[in-house]
């Protein structure tokens, strides 16, 4: 869009707002001086007071600058040690938000980021000097419980989700924090408690609308812009923002079995082999973590199982059965709970909430070779918050063809990845050390991994794990963002 259809557009919004009684005090202040921006290509450019003002007459929702009340907040994600400062937010109301943000963002040819819930663990929501277009002001869940279908707005989190469509016996894939993006964890993929029984989350699609980097709203299912909605099941943020999610939505009680069992880090040796011997031959209606986490201010390393039995009551106890067999545990919680609790249950614990560092990638199996370095690397481990989690996948996610979406990692039964956290006033390095150490033994055993759950890596190993739908990836992208305006996200590059 060039400059003159950018004006028509903030004059025809600002028409619109003769009585802007929905606005802010901060949304009506004037843009006071002018900014300096980082661009796609990490020059530096100059936005004027009156561009500025322009967007943000423009908005229904807002323009953060730095000194902005809700700016900080704005800007940073869940992982404190994280801490980037763009020259702008833009907090849309809606998709004709988002579409003058993109617009502004593509003829300033602006370093662009999307936020949603602000779980990437690297950041790649926020940046520095760029342009952050933060969703969550846009936030909604609405529920056809005669056509089992869910609305969700482009900034939504899982909770709402959840929580909307179980008041109607209804469920989807969704991850186990819920106070994660539906945007970041859907379009990577979208593990969960249910996702063995009715697939990855981006599995449970129907439809989006998509603001792609020409500013144009565009709806993707697989019969219009099947291209576009391919590559959304599995590309990230890579074709734009998605303001818009239709969810397929399943029946299902609303008491599960769900909680932890824990015992001694001591018996890791035989919990892990259990683990892989249960996890591995599990019905497609039980989830089963596990978590090693080591020894911490003075207490003793653990080893967690955590799980939701999701089937028919009574074959409970025999699907437990063999974890049952384990003897008696430190502590259990295993109990009949309200899956929309079970969902919560983890969200205040999670120690991704500090400063984190984590590698992670994906298994298929447990060979002998596997668990003896996990254990003894993780028996080596020194007193500090470190772990090393298995979420559970297989089942109905291994049923689907890897090129069926642009996810491609159909076979992988587990997701492993190991952590460290610490209070932000200690140095990182000694921890982020540790977890690549441990890492450069362990994570010989995986193939490809989540990208949506790492960071750093180059761009030829970003693009090589999308496997065998790299080409078509960078096709579509080629297609709907030639210019690679969204690429804070695992980027592919478009073909020339
Ligand atoms: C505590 C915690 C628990 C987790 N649990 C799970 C789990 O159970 N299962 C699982 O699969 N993953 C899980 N993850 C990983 C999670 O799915 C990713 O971190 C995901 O990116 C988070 O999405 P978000 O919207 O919260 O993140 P954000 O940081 O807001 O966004 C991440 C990226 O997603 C893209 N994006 C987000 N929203 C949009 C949108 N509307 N349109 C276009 N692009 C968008 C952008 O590229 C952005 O950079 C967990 C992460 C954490 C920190």
């Amino acid at each position: 869009m060039n400059r003159r259809d950018f004006v028509g557009l903030s004059v025809a919004a600002a028409a619109g707002a003769v009585f802007p009684f929905n606005r802010t005090l901060a949304q009506l202040t004037q843009v006071s001086g002018e900014a300096v921006a980082t661009t796609a290509a990490g020059t530096a450019t100059a936005l004027s007071a009156g561009d500025l003002q322009q967007l943000k007459d423009s908005l229904r929702g807002a323009l953060l600058l730095p000194g902005n009340a809700g700016y900080d907040q704005a800007r940073r994600v869940l992982n404190q040690a994280i801490d980037r400062r763009p020259a702008l937010v833009v907090q849309p109301s809606g998709a004709a938000d988002v579409r003058t943000a993109v617009y502004f963002a593509r003829e300033h040819n602006l370093l662009l980021a999307v936020k949603c819930g602000g779980h990437s663990h690297g950041g790649q929501s926020t940046c520095d000097g760029g342009m952050q277009i933060d969703l969550s002001r846009f936030r909604s869940a609405r529920v056809d419980p005669a056509a089992r279908r869910a609305y969700v707005a482009g900034g939504s989190l899982l909770g709402e989700l959840d929580h909307e469509a179980m008041a109607f016996g209804l469920v989807t894939t969704a991850g186990t924090v819920s106070h994660t993006g539906v945007g970041g964890l859907t379009l990577g993929a979208g593990f969960g408690r249910l996702a063995r029984r009715f697939g990855l989350a981006l599995d449970n699609l129907v439809s989006v609308d998509v603001v792609t980097a020409d500013g144009q709203l565009r709806h993707a299912s697989a019969s219009d812009n099947a291209d576009l909605f391919w590559g959304v099941r599995g590309g990230g943020g890579n074709f734009g923002v998605v303001t818009a999610f239709e969810f397929q939505l399943h029946p299902m009680q609303r008491e599960v079995i769900g909680g932890a069992l824990v015992f001694p880090l001591a018996r890791a040796p035989e919990l892990m082999q259990a683990y892989a011997d249960i996890s591995s031959s599990a019905p497609a209606d039980l989830y089963l973590d596990a978590v090693m986490s080591a020894r911490m201010g003075g207490k003793p390393g653990v080893f967690v199982f955590s799980l939701c039995y999701s089937g028919p009551a009574g074959k409970a106890d025999a699907v437990l059965a063999p974890l049952r067999r384990l003897g008696t545990p430190l502590n259990d919680t295993i109990k009949t709970i309200d899956y929309v609790a079970l969902q919560r249950s983890g969200d205040q614990t999670d120690p991704r909430t500090e400063g984190n560092h984590l590698r992670s990638g994906f298994i298929d199996g447990f060979s002998s070779d596997l668990v003896r370095e996990l254990v003894a690397g993780f028996e080596a481990a020194p007193e500090r918050n470190s772990s090393v989690f298995f979420q559970h996948g297989g089942g109905k996610i291994g049923e689907v063809a890897a090129a069926a979406t642009a996810f491609p990692h159909r076979r992988a039964t587990h997701n492993m990845f190991a952590t460290a956290s610490w209070p932000l006033d200690q140095d990182a390095a000694p921890h982020v050390r540790y977890v690549e150490r441990f890492w450069s033994v362990i994570g010989r055993h995986t193939d490809g991994y989540y990208t949506v759950e790492t960071a750093g890596e180059s761009p030829e190993t970003i693009e090589r794990n999308y496997q065998g739908n790299l080409e078509r990836l960078r096709q579509v992208k080629a297609k709907y963002d030639p210019t690679n305006l969204f690429r804070l996200n695992p980027n592919v590059r478009p073909v020339a």
